[in-house]
């Protein structure tokens, strides 16, 4: 075969992202990662380990006390705006990409994550002007001022669920504050960070502000958490994996932040229109394949509509257009790995055996082609749940609703804050006093009414209970990534008297 006819090798290579250079490993190591809708290899990407962290460390930590921090906010600011700009043209190119890499459907990826990067670093690019200090009326002939001061190194940890929208979050708020970055993707998404570092290098960041270092989470990951360099860990992610983070941040009192699981309530009342709450426990448990953190995965229907509603939802499950995450018609994409979809069968055997009946799904779908081998799995429904089982306590993390019916308003409050879990709820119903008292007895940091899965850059986002730490989105992100020094100054120009003169 001459050259010319040889098969093009698609296969993308990236190197880490440190110090504003492309670099190898220092170990040399890589690792594939793969197309989740069929399998196939779709890039190698080199593999950061203890070593390389401590480089990435090393140069945010030079970013962050030189260049960086002679910066004004306004061009920090007008940096972040450029990034946004530069992500927007290339949208297209990037929804691909994390179609690719993660499985969602185009339609998703194209329309609502790579929208709300830009959004994000749109956002926040607005707040570098705006990050204040107060002055406090203290008594005396005193003035007190608070200055409001990046922390320093972040080292951010983020999950394969919105890959680069879990970067936005991370990196948006933290740059406008001042702070520098080094960056750990999930193992499973690693290409639109890397794609991403491409852009801030673009933009024009200075070198060593964001460090981009894919790994695994058990070297590179706790390597970057546990470090004694990093001011501050942030870390989106299973519950499990938080408290580890937690402890090992606990020994340099690193600051810590974590955005982690959840099993939210989607309360669906009688009096609701109920073709409306179908639509919204679909958005609920299916968007994403259900790979998300805020999931309505335990979804309570009254009992007197449980019947009528179940059939409506049954119906509308199985006509989601599951298959190739790159036809716009799709609805469904795979799961983003092999281990997933192990873990999401396994759950449906934990139901059958705990009495719960698999209305809908509870299987992979036939595929045709290529797709034989992805990550697939059909929308599913388990009935006759009950708030106890492990299916309604445990994150699954796939495309799996449990049904649990309830009469009584108030025992309904207490099961659905039953949960170790407090990261959102939904409830639907018009009757806008229930509305209201429920979102303000449930234990969550995001309550929907009447809808589901609503975000916005200016709106804050995070967990009650062991759903996390703090805040991200809004202006309360800024806290995440700023602490306040109190200053005080003698206006009265004479010496202190307290021990006498
Ligand atoms: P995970 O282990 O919590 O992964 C999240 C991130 O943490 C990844 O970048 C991961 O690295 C890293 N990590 C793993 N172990 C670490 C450690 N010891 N120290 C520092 N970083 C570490 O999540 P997963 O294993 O991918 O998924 C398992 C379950 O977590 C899911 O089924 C789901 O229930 C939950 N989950 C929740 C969210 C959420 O948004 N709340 C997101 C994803 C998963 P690598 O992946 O590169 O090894
Ligand atoms: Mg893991």
């Amino acid at each position: 075969m001459s050259s010319a006819q040889q098969v093009e090798d698609t296969t993308k290579n990236y190197q880490l992202f440190i110090d504003g250079k492309w670099v190898d490993a220092e170990s040399g190591k890589t690792f594939s990662t793969p197309n989740p809708a069929t399998g196939e290899l779709l890039a190698e990407v080199a593999e950061a380990d203890k070593v390389d962290i401590d480089k990435a460390v090393s140069a945010a930590r030079r970013a962050f006390e030189g260049k960086w921090s002679k910066m004004s906010a306004r061009d920090r600011g007008r940096l972040l705006y450029k990034l946004s700009q530069l992500i927007d043209e290339h949208s297209a190119e990037l929804a691909a990409i994390e179609t690719a890499d993660n499985g969602k459907p185009i339609k998703e990826s194209l329309y609502v994550d790579i929208p709300q990067v830009v959004e994000n670093f749109e956002y926040f690019a607005g707040w570098a002007t705006k990050i204040e200090g107060e002055t406090i009326p203290v008594p005396g002939k005193m003035f007190n001022y608070t200055l409001r001061e990046p922390i320093g190194v972040c080292g951010q940890i983020i999950p394969w669920n919105f890959p680069l929208l879990m970067a936005a979050w991370k990196l948006a708020p933290a740059l406008a504050a001042g702070n520098t970055v080094v960056l750990k993707p999930a193992e499973q998404t690693p290409v639109g960070a890397m794609e991403l570092a491409k852009l801030i290098q673009e933009a024009g960041f200075p070198e060593g502000v964001v460090n981009v270092v894919p790994g695994y989470g058990e070297t590179a990951g706790a390597a970057l958490a546990g470090h004694p360099g990093i001011d501050k860990v942030a870390f989106t992610g299973s519950t499990e994996v938080g408290k580890l983070i937690a402890k090992s941040a606990a020994d340099n009192l690193t600051k810590v932040s974590l955005e982690l699981g959840g099993k939210a309530p989607n309360i669906v009342f009688a009096d609701s229109d109920l073709d409306q709450a179908v639509a919204g426990a679909m958005m609920g448990i299916f968007y994403n394949q259900g790979q998300v953190c805020c999931a309505g995965s335990r979804l309570f229907v009254e009992e007197s509509v449980k019947d009528e509603f179940l059939s409506k939802l049954s119906e509308r499950a199985e006509r989601i257009a599951v298959g190739d995450p790159m036809d716009k018609a799709t609805q469904m994409g795979p799961q983003v790995s092999e281990e997933q979809l192990n873990r999401i069968k396994g759950y449906v055997e934990i139901a059958r055996g705990e009495g719960a009946a698999v209305l809908v799904g509870g299987e992979s779908p036939k595929l045709e082609g290529a797709f034989q081998k992805g990550y697939f799995f059909r929308p599913t429904i388990f009935a006759d749940v009950n708030n106890k089982m492990r299916v309604a306590q445990e994150e699954i993390f796939g495309p799996v609703v449990s049904v649990i019916s309830f009469t009584d308003e108030e025992d309904l409050i207490k099961q659905a804050n039953d949960t170790i879990y407090g990261l959102s709820a939904g409830i639907w119903t018009q009757d806008i006093t229930r509305a209201h008292r429920f979102a303000k007895e449930i234990k969550a940091g995001v309550v929907w009414i009447n809808t589901y899965n609503m975000f916005n850059a200016a709106s804050p986002f995070g967990g009650y209970k062991q759903s996390g730490y703090g805040r991200e989105m809004g202006r309360h992100a800024l806290d995440l990534y700023t602490q306040v020094k109190s200053v005080w100054v003698d206006l009265s120009g004479r010496p202190i008297g307290w021990f006498g003169n």
